[in-house]
């Protein structure tokens, strides 16, 4: 047997096992896509670390408060952090001077 031949042998058979571990997780209720989407998944907003500061303005959009994610709406008064490019109640975060 060549050796061109055999590795196309090995190629397939390792090919093979691959797909019949993906095969048996798909049959246990798993996805294809559970590898990228845990990857993906990113962390709640909730637990800052810092306080949050930002300047008070009247909020041109209507939105969720990155502290405590419940909304503000359109012409309510909200701290704007430039930085994180956010919005927060001013009763959840600090004002900046
Ligand atoms: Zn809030």
């Amino acid at each position: 047997m060549s050796a061109a031949r055999e590795e196309t042998i090995r190629d397939l058979k390792a090919l093979r096992a691959h797909l019949d571990r993906t095969i048996e997780r798909l049959e246990k209720g798993g996805t294809l896509a559970r590898d990228a989407a845990s990857a993906e998944r990113t962390p709640p907003d909730a637990g800052l670390a810092e306080p949050f500061v930002g300047r008070l303005i009247r909020s041109k959009y209507s939105g969720r408060c990155l502290v405590c994610g419940e909304n503000y709406h359109l012409d309510e008064q909200v701290l704007y952090s430039r930085e994180l490019r956010r919005s927060a109640h001013p009763r959840c975060g600090k004002a900046s001077p």
